[in-house]
This record gives structure tokens, C-alpha cells and sequence, in this order.
């Protein structure tokens, strides 16, 4: 069982010919709406690769809650264990330029309803060898606590620290495959290469460190050494989503088929470069169809 905590967000994308400076205001196209937040999107890419995936986060008493629920539910996962916080659902702006690239205003205020004794709970029911995945959207006390609470019973902790805080730093130590992007990694490590990261970050008690390299790939360092694997060479049409699609195929590799680090990261990117071929978020994640062949299994029906 893999035991994904995290957020799930209403996302409007919007494109724009130019980033917006301060003071500025500047035309976006029209916006388009889908589900997002890290947590809801790497839960349905692992669910997608097969994983047997727990999900839990927080939505508001809202419409747009509603909205986020039935999204998750018609992706096939369990919606009980939903939380409903005192606060509006989490959104999200995303911002996608000519090339692809994005930038992203998120709300995090359901989110960080989220307790650690609740967290505790949570990881209380799973038992020695399932997973915990968490992102940078709880609050630093409920991460620490689910990764702590997760080392005591002897389940496998998988971190993804995006948005990166201060205080992500001292829960290394506790984390047995971390995913960063090369800004995460430098900001974590305090290095100015991502391959001198990748070592600095498992230094730091890291068991599998990936730092993901947008268009150049991803590096994978564990105690054989260091490997990279090359991005597939695609037209981009948005990025957004690519770090969870990686993420999502990453986990179900490494956990659910058992595939070597190495292996896993291969269909981790491969899977990833067929999301930035496509705009929208959970409309550009591969389908479980897509995703099986990349893993070479047997394809559902
Ligand atoms: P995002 O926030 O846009 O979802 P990220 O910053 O978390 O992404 P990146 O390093 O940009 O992470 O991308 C994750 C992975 O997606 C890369 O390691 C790569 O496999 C794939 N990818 C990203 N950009 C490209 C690209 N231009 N061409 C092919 N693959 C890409």
C-alpha cells in the first residue's frame, strides 16, 4: 500500500505571452480548469502505474471541494478518508508561457489544516513495507510527524519537498527516496551543481536521491553511485505536471514492481515526456494503457 498525503487543488491555467513583472498587469488567455495539487496528482499517475494508492488530503466545505472530490473519485480512488477543513479548497494559477514553462500561485490553507496527530493516525494503520509519499504542502510539523511516526513502524518514505520551506532540510534523515528539481536540490544542499547535489542530499542520510533536470533528464545517485537518465527529445507543449508524473511512475517502480532505481527512473521519464507533450494537468498524465507499456506489463483491459 502506498499511502499518498498531500493536498488536492482546483488548477486555472491560464497562458501568457510574458511573465508579469511587480506593478504590472498583463492579458491571459482564457482559463481552463482541472484538478491539481501534488498529492491529487501523484496518487492518480501511481494509481495509473498500478500502485495499490491511499489517498488523503484536505478540501474545503465548498463547491469547489465538491468538485475536487468527485474529479478523484472519477479517477477511481477512495474519497472517504477526504478531510473537510474549516477554509476554502485549495486552488491554484498556473501561468503557461509560449515554450511551455509555467509558474504557479498556490493557496495551502486546507492543507495546512492537517495535524500531526491526525498524520500519526494515519500512518498508524499501514504496516512495515507499505509507503508513505508526502509533499511540501502540509505544514513541516504534520511531514515530520508522518515521516517519524513512518521510520518507528518500518515503512518506506518517499518525499517530494515542492514547494521547498525552510525546515525540509532536517527531515532528510529520515527520508529513503527523495525527488527534487535542480532549484530544490541546490536550495536543500546549498551546492551549485546538481550532480555535487545529488551527493550533498545523500550525505544528508538520504538512502535514493533523484534531482530531476526538466528537459536534460534526471540523476539518480544511491550507494552504487552516480547514474543519469536522458529525457526523451519531444515537443513541448507544457510542462505542468511533468515532476508528478515522474513521481507518481517513480514510486509505483521502485515499490509495486520492484524495478531497480535505475529502471524505475527510466519509466519515470519516460512517462513525464509524455505529459509535457500535452497541455492541462491531470489532462496531460498518461493513461494507465500509456503508462503499462512504459512498464512493460500487461495492459488493462
Ligand atoms: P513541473 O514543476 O513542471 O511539474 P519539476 O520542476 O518538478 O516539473 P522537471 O525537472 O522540470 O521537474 O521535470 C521532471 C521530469 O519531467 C524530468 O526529469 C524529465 O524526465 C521530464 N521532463 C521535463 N521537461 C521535459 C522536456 N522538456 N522534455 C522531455 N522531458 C521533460
Amino acid at each position: 500500500m502506498l499511502l499518498v498525503l498531500g493536498n488536492a487543488t482546483v488548477d486555472e491555467a491560464m497562458g501568457v505571452e510574458t511573465w508579469p513583472s511587480p506593478g504590472q498587469t498583463i492579458i491571459a488567455g482564457a482559463p481552463k480548469r482541472d484538478l491539481g495539487g501534488k498529492g491529487a496528482n501523484q496518487a492518480i499517475v501511481a494509481a495509473r502505474a498500478g500502485a495499490d494508492v491511499r489517498f488523503v488530503a484536505a478540501i474545503g466545505n465548498d463547491a469547489d471541494g465538491r468538485w475536487v472530490a468527485d474529479a478523484l473519485a472519477s479517477e477511481g480512488l477512495n474519497v472517504d478518508e477526504l478531510m473537510i477543513a474549516a477554509t476554502a479548497t485549495d486552488r491554484s494559477l498556473i501561468f503557461i508561457d509560449p515554450n511551455g514553462e509555467n509558474a504557479i500561485v498556490s493557496t495551502v490553507n486546507a492543507s495546512l489544516s492537517i495535524k500531526p496527530d491526525t498524520v500519526e493516525a494515519l500512518v498508524g494503520d499501514l504496516a512495515a513495507g507499505d509507503q508513505i509519499l508526502m509533499q511540501g504542502n502540509l505544514s513541516l510539523d504534520a511531514t515530520r510527524a508522518g515521516f517519524a511516526a513512518a521510520r518507528r513502524a518500518g515503512i518506506h518514505t518517499l518525499f517530494n519537498p515542492s514547494p521547498l520551506h525552510a525546515g525540509h532540510g532536517e527531515l532528510l534523515g529520515m527520508v529513503d527516496v527523495l525527488v527534487v528539481n535542480e532549484g530544490e536540490a541546490r536550495s536543500l544542499s546549498q551546492e551549485f551543481s546538481a550532480v555535487a547535489s545529488a551527493k550533498a542530499l545523500r550525505d544528508a542520510g538520504v538512502r535514493e536521491v533523484i534531482v530531476t533536470l526538466g528537459g536534460r533528464g534526471a540523476v539518480f545517485c544511491d550507494a552504487s553511485g552516480l547514474h543519469h537518465v536522458s529525457a526523451d527529445t519531444v515537443e513541448v507543449v507544457d510542462t505542468t505536471g511533468a515532476g508528478d508524473t515522474f513521481m507518481g511512475v517513480l514510486a509505483a517502480g521502485l515499490f509495486t514492481h520492484r524495478m531497480t532505481g535505475i529502471a524505475a527512473l527510466r519509466a519515470a521519464s519516460l512517462a513525464a515526456a509524455i505529459t509535457v507533450q500535452r497541455a492541462g494537468t491531470l489532462a496531460s498524465f498518461p493513461a494507465r494503457n500509456e503508462i503499462a507499456a512504459i512498464l512493460k506489463l500487461k495492459a488493462p483491459a
